[in-house]
């Protein structure tokens, strides 16, 4: 008998799970029935039409959305939840706080605090949250900005930097938190075509060090060549996943290959 085939994220341990989880919206159903499993060191690129809910799908992963049915399972724990005696019980804000910064977000629009500098933005929440002291906070910070190549922009205001130097701010405020998962929301949609660049090259070192990512974006070229896997969403469901040469090059679904023709 020869040994099974697997490919080698599937028997790594699961960071994020995701279990029958739907959205709705008053009457609008936003997400219908998502299941997804994310593996230690796996970047999953998430494709999809606008509206086709891959937002929501990110927010309720750090619960800025709560589920209406199913439920989201990161690092062991239950998102929003404590399980006690067999029961969910709902989280206070702090301890949603605490379990959020396990996945870091990052969004389209950066979200920089504008009258706080670089410096402050990073430490912000590891003061806040993990109410670590100062000095640590400042040395893990500055680790961060180096790991995206902006050391010596730690003292300036967010708005004096370029549109790809602040979404690599962000990235390092999120990395500061240490987080299990990198969460990123079209990260280069916003930028100027010639910043785009510089976002995803630091995006390509993270995922080569190990880091567990989830990346929504239309860039193709980043999917194909960082994503160990590719899911394609479409009206609120995962209709196709695989490995991108299989999805991007030779999509099975009707809905894949109208995007990826539309987008080309
Ligand atoms: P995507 O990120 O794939 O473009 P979204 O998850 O942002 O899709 O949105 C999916 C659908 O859910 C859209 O039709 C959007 O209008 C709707 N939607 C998202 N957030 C809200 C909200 N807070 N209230 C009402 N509708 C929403
Ligand atoms: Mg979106």
């Amino acid at each position: 008998m020869t040994a099974p085939i697997l490919p080698e994220t599937a028997t790594a341990e699961p960071i994020v799970r995701i279990f029958d989880l739907h959205k709705d919206f008053g009457s609008v159903s936003v997400l219908k029935g998502v299941d997804l499993t994310v593996s230690r060191g796996e970047v999953l690129c998430v494709l999809g039409r606008s509206g086709s809910g891959k937002s929501t799908m990110l927010r309720c992963i750090n619960h800025l959305e709560k589920p209406t049915r199913g439920a989201v399972v990161v690092n062991g724990e239950v998102v929003g939840y404590r399980e006690k005696g067999g029961k969910l019980h709902e989280l206070r804000p702090r301890e949603v706080a605490r379990q959020r910064a396990d996945t870091g977000m990052v969004f389209q629009s950066f979200n920089l605090f504008p009258h706080l500098t670089v410096l402050e933005n990073i430490i912000e929440a590891p003061r806040r949250v993990r109410r670590r002291p100062e000095a640590e906070c400042v040395a893990d910070a500055m680790q961060a900005l180096a790991d995206v190549g902006l050391r010596e922009k730690a003292e300036v205001y967010p708005q004096t930097l370029s549109g790809g130097q602040q979404q690599r701010v962000a990235i390092a405020r999120a990395l500061v938190m240490n987080p299990q998962v990198l969460l990123f929301d079209e990260p280069t949609s916003a930028l100027d075509p010639e910043l785009v660049g510089e976002v995803l090259e630091v995006m390509k070192r993270l995922a080569a060090k190990g880091m567990t990512m989830i990346v929504v974006t239309h860039e193709i070229g980043f999917a194909r060549n960082v994503a160990d896997r590719v899911v394609f969403m479409s009206e609120g469901r995962i209709v196709e996943q695989g490995p991108p040469a299989e999805v991007i090059d030779n999509p099975a679904h009707e809905a894949t290959r109208l995007f990826l023709k539309n987008l080309m």
